[in-house]
């Protein structure tokens, strides 16, 4: 994902405030380790939040390409590992996203799904819209005869701040046309909240 200098150069007059802010609170900020961290922050956050125009083009372009559906049975990419920030705070949100759909005529590659996922997740935004947002997109724009979304979210405001709160997750999850029947439904939660193992 290309950086924007625009966006590159406020994030970065931003961090100078902060540097500022923390100099207030008794912090060395001529110290060298500060040298250039407004510049590296605002680097680090355009990592986490992606230009939309962009990540529109690249979510198009990724599901138009599939295949013909030599199955119909559910196909199923678990524990993806994304990152994003929350709206309300700023702060990085760690998710593990599942997700499966029900193909009518075509499917997409399998890689693509963790793709899709990674892309949509970086920037503000909330959990839910997120969960949405991915299993419309896996119903409507592959014509699926359905799909599910399952999402647990490790969000610093709540683990960094909240007394007790470090192992809270956020658990979202959406359905869609098939997947809306509580067989289907119940079979994909019983395969993706199974704790991850190793392959071998
Ligand atoms: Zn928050």
């Amino acid at each position: 994902m290309e950086l924007d200098p625009k966006a590159l150069a406020l994030f970065k007059e931003g961090y100078d405030k902060i540097i500022e802010g923390i100099k207030t609170l008794g912090f060395d900020v001529t110290d060298e380790n500060f040298a250039d961290t407004a510049a590296r922050a605002a680097k680090g956050l355009h990592e986490l939040i992606h230009d939309q125009t962009q990540v529109r083009k690249d979510v198009d372009a990724l599901l138009a390409k599939t295949f013909p559906a030599k199955y119909t049975e559910m196909v199923i990419s678990k524990h993806n590992t994304c990152f994003g920030v929350c709206p309300h705070h700023l702060l990085p949100v760690i998710y593990r996203i599942s997700m499966a759909y029900i193909p009518t005529e075509k499917v997409l590659g399998l890689s693509k799904l963790s793709r899709l996922a990674r892309l949509i997740a970086r920037g503000p935004r909330l959990q839910e819209d997120l969960t949405h947002e991915l299993a419309d997109l896996l119903h409507v724009n592959l014509a699926s005869q359905g799909s599910a979304v399952y999402i647990e979210g490790l969000h610093m405001c709540m683990a960094a701040r909240g007394v007790g709160a470090h192992e809270a997750r956020l658990v979202t999850s959406g359905v869609r046309g098939v997947f809306l029947e509580l067989a289907t439904r119940e079979e994909f939660i019983k395969l993706v909240v199974a704790p991850p193992t190793t392959l071998v």
